[in-house]
């Protein structure tokens, strides 16, 4: 199935459809028609309005809803991941010198070893590998290999030597290295140091671009996910490769799923200028099209990077200088988007960064223009009251990474933010009362893709290690249903198109084992999809494709 016509006719029956139209609806069947849904309702009416060769597709018990939508995930550099070394479950530096070493040895001499997804926390050093620590991997090839954020990274000596980095080399702006006493850097990099070595990469090309956002597509579709939004379109170091790949989604059908992306801002300024496909991109957009502007303004919290107004739990540094840019730089930043009229995403996870970027959008947001442009903030992770109530009265729009609490919590109470301020990470609950519409997100790479426990995560607030933290910002499974559908397709104007069963959207569904209503909230993460629709016409199916059509 490498060509997806998204042009099947299909009828949807036989089990619980949950349309997300509105606060209650279910439906007996939905028929779709030309990638179109043309009706929701009875079986019997479906079944008369059906074309002759209308495929029947047999819930048997199984539930139907919208197509889930990641409305902030990185497919370029999730794509890129899945042809390097895995380090997500290395629990040692041993373990991730045994893992490079393995790959190092499989790659000529002198080409880059390239490792992701180590957490150093998780890690019994807990510390960073430096460049000794990869040196015993490889003097020969040099090695970069990513944090799980990807907000730091580390490089072994070679890596140093040709990208000529030296004691003598300064930090960049946007970025740090680490230093040993005599100031030669240690290997570990944070924030965009890391350019000074992804430059000297071998240039990918087209293909590579196209090759691995196709194999990333691949497993969003089997996690239930129909559109994929690109949060940093121009991050994964393909520049305006990743432009010509995403834009070529939009003129022909090689991408299972649809695509959607957040420019990075420099990446931005080069395609307004004329570089790669530009800004607009014909096709079909409801494909692949650009959204948003992509900014930041803070780093992780688990990093010790994110800018927070208190000091963080474990350590007395005052948190705040974490600010990437400097207030009126980011404010220059929105207003040239602004004021070309695009939507604006900025990353902030700390509440000091936020402090910031809600200021910026005020600053441009006059007459109600940020609303109608619906500015969004990235994670939003420790916003208070305070906060939540001017995102209310701006209209901001909010993506939050729900599942971190599963993820860090345990981590975020105990060492980095204390219990006080972790049982109110991630306020889905408080966001909701102020009626700010919010997607939820895995930030994938960051974390694997897995909507169902951003769902989960949101009705139970369970940390990984089954304690529950801040149930007083638990919503609904019916509101984080929401979140994952409609109201992400909301935090991107396509509400009219996609987000709900309703006549006249994309047939974009999934299907799955059991009803995430019917369950109980913490086993919704271990439901299975079953299936995923894209215009009526199905891009996954579980067990080799048997078991839903009649
Ligand atoms: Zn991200």
């Amino acid at each position: 199935m490498t060509v997806h016509s998204f042009r099947d006719s299909c009828l949807i029956h036989g089990g619980p459809i949950h349309t997300m139209a509105d606060d209650r609806s279910q439906a007996e069947a939905v028929l779709i028609k030309d990638g179109v849904i043309d009706y929701v309702g009875s079986l019997r009416e479906a079944r008369r309005r059906a074309p002759k060769d209308t495929a029947s597709v047999n819930l048997k018990g199984r539930t139907a809803l919208p197509g889930f939508i990641e409305s902030h995930t990185h497919p370029f550099a999730f794509g890129k991941a899945l042809e390097q070394v895995d380090c997500r479950h290395c629990r040692s530096i041993d373990d991730i010198v045994a893992a490079l070493r393995e790959r190092a040895e499989a790659t000529p001499e002198g080409e880059w070893v390239l490792g992701c997804t180590y957490d150093d926390m998780l890690l019994a050093e807990r510390r960073h590998p430096t460049r000794q620590d990869l040196d015993r991997v490889s003097e020969r090839h040099p090695i970069l290999l990513m944090h799980i954020s990807v907000h730091a990274a580390a490089v072994n000596t070679q890596a140093l030597r040709i990208a000529g980095v030296t004691a003598d080399t300064p930090d960049p702006g946007d970025g740090r290295l680490e230093r040993e006493a005599d100031g030669t850097p240690n290997g570990v990099l944070w924030e965009w140091a890391q350019k000074l070595f992804t430059r000297h990469l071998p240039a990918p090309t087209a293909d590579d671009m196209r090759r691995q956002l196709r194999n990333a597509s691949n497993q969003y579709i089997a996690a239930g996910v129909t559109s994929a939004v690109e949060a940093a379109l121009g991050l994964a170091g393909g520049g305006t490769l990743e432009a010509d790949a995403a834009a070529l989604a939009a003129q022909e059908p090689w991408l299972p799923l649809r695509l959607g992306v957040a420019i990075t801002h420099p990446l931005w300024q080069e395609l307004k200028a004329g570089s790669g496909p530009g800004l607009e991109w014909g096709g079909d957009p409801q494909r692949s099209r650009p959204l948003a502007v992509k900014l930041f303004q803070d780093g992780s919290i688990q990093l010790g990077t994110a800018a927070l107004r208190e000091p963080y739990y474990r350590q007395s540094e005052d948190a705040r200088h974490h600010l990437i840019w400097a207030q009126t730089e980011l404010m220059s930043f929105v207003q040239e988007a602004h004021t070309a009229g695009w939507q604006v995403w900025t990353h902030a996870n700390g509440d000091y960064a936020i402090d910031s970027v809600i200021n910026a959008y005020a600053t441009v947001g006059g007459n109600g223009t940020a609303r109608r442009l619906r500015h969004r903030i990235e994670h939003c992770q420790l916003a208070n009251d305070e906060q939540l109530d001017r995102i209310a009265q701006l209209g901001l729009g909010v993506s939050f990474f729900a599942a971190h609490v599963w993820q860090w919590g345990d981590r975020h109470r105990d060492v980095f933010i204390g219990p006080e301020r972790a049982s109110r990470m991630d306020p889905l609950r408080s966001a909701q009362r102020r009626g700010i519409r919010f997607g939820l997100h895995n930030d994938t790479p960051v974390t694997p893709i897995d909507p169902l426990l951003s769902i989960s995560t949101a009705a139970t607030r369970l940390t990984s290690s089954g304690e529950q933290l801040g149930e007083d910002e638990t919503v609904s499974v019916r509101h984080a249903l929401r979140a994952m559908t409609l109201d992400s397709a909301w935090l991107a104007h396509e509400e009219n198109e996609k987000g709900s069963l309703e006549v006249g959207k994309l047939g974009d569904v999934v299907i799955l084992g059991a009803d995430p209503l019917e369950v109980s909230p913490d086993e919704i993460r271990r439901i299975p999809v079953e299936a995923t629709l894209v215009g009526g016409t199905p891009v996954y199916l579980r067990q080799n494709g048997g078991g839903i059509y009649d």
